[in-house]
């Protein structure tokens, strides 16, 4: 019988076990994750380099003395904390260096939880052909986003039921397709003000830099964007994704009469200022060159990406039943739950993981002190 076990050995659990096991060594601590190494999501985040707090976070400066403890130092690149070399391995390697110092930390690995059970007040995770004991157990599966990295949901699952209640859950921080062939304009990036409107009414306006796909739109403000797609489509979702439109103002430096400056001077041969303001590709895309193809360039919407290629899942557990400084269950004495299976979700810019960590470092704290 372990006094903890985290199920989940991701960002959020490896902050549990570190919390704790730095405060009393005496507390033996079991992680079971199901994949051949722990924190193998970290390693895609960020692009490979781990946007790994964010400067305006909740609890970020808990997040960095956590961190600066296990010397990693951040670099601040506007607003957004990478960690100082921006290698996301240098992020999974102090945290496993970190595990491995602490003795009363036990890491099985290949360890797929089916079921969670809780009788007699303790709890029971069956494995394929065992269960680990456990005194008090901390869900750190994290969501369902990205199941190449081992979520799959089981998280939701384990947490409905032991009694608790959730929101819907839905894709986050996706790509889009547009029902426009844009494929001419693979690899471009460009910076625009994108604007979502929901059966003509603006729902959504983010300054940034768009990416064009073979198939779509990517970039940090389309997956910013696709929150507000995801979160609100209905159950007949294909014809729901026809009442959004997305609009490209592709010259958001430039005031609609600027622009008609450029236009007529480029009309008059008398400067070509507006072929460099915008890419080539860009320009034969729109074909005849408008003030509205520039300032109000259109997209209509096919599809939105799913699980498999969202990098967050909005919804999860509700958090009026998770004590907030603790994290513990308040419908289960020694149940605590960190992370993504919680129904937060933050924007891209590091919120995300920045939650994962503090939730794990206060739950580990408090179990640390019982
Ligand atoms: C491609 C990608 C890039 C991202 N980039 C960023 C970024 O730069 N910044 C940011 O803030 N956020 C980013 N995110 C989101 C961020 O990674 C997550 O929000 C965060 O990792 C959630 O932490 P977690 O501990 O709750 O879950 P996870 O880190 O997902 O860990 C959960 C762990 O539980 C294990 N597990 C699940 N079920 C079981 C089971 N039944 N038995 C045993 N083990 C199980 C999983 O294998 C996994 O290792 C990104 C996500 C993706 C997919």
């Amino acid at each position: 019988m372990y006094d903890v076990c985290i199920l989940g050995g991701g960002a959020s659990g490896l902050a549990t076990a570190i919390s704790i096991a730095k405060l009393n060594s005496d507390t033996r601590i079991c992680i079971l994750e199901k994949n051949s190494e722990l924190g193998k999501k970290i390693l895609a985040t960020g692009n490979g380099r781990c946007n790994i707090s964010n400067e305006e976070a909740y609890g970020v400066d808990t997040v960095s003395s956590f961190f600066d403890d296990i010397y990693v130092d951040f670099l601040s690149i506007d607003k957004r904390y990478y960690p100082y070399s921006k290698k996301a391995s240098d992020v999974r390697d102090a945290l496993l260096i970190e595990i491995s110092k602490y003795s009363n930390i036990e890491v099985l690995l290949n360890s797929n939880v089916l079921k969670v059970s809780h009788e007699d007040n303790f709890f029971s995770c069956s494995l394929k052909n065992s269960k680990i004991e456990s005194k008090t157990l901390v869900i750190a599966a994290g969501g369902k986003s990205g199941p190449q990295y081992g979520t799959v949901g089981d998280g939701f699952s384990f947490s409905k039921n032991l009694g608790h209640n959730l929101s819907k859950v839905y894709p986050g921080l996706t790509s889009i397709e547009t029902v426009e062939d844009v494929s001419i304009l693979k690899g471009i990036r460009h910076n625009c003000l994108v604007r979502l409107s929901y059966e003509g009414k603006n729902i959504f306006t983010e300054l940034g830099e768009v990416q064009f796909t073979n198939t779509g739109l990517s970039g940090i403000c389309i997956f910013n964007m696709s929150n507000h797609i995801t979160r609100g489509l209905k159950s007949n979702w294909k014809e729901d994704l026809k009442s959004h439109k997305v609009s490209l103002d592709l010259l958001p430096d430039y005031s609609e009469s600027q622009v008609l400056k450029l236009l007529s001077d480029r009309k008059n041969l008398k400067s070509r200022k507006l072929i460099s303001l915008i890419d080539s590709r860009l320009e034969e895309y729109i074909g005849e060159v408008t003030l509205e193809n520039i300032k109000d360039l259109t997209f209509n919407i096919s599809s939105v990406d799913g699980f498999d290629r969202s990098q967050v899942t909005i919804g999860g557990v509700l958090l009026d039943e998770v004590e907030k400084n603790t994290q513990e269950s308040k419908l289960i004495k020694n149940l605590f739950l960190v992370g993504e299976v919680l129904d937060y979700s933050g924007i891209c810019g590091g919120f995300n993981l920045n939650h994962a960590w503090l939730t794990g470092i206060k739950a580990g704290r408090y179990i640390a002190s019982l």
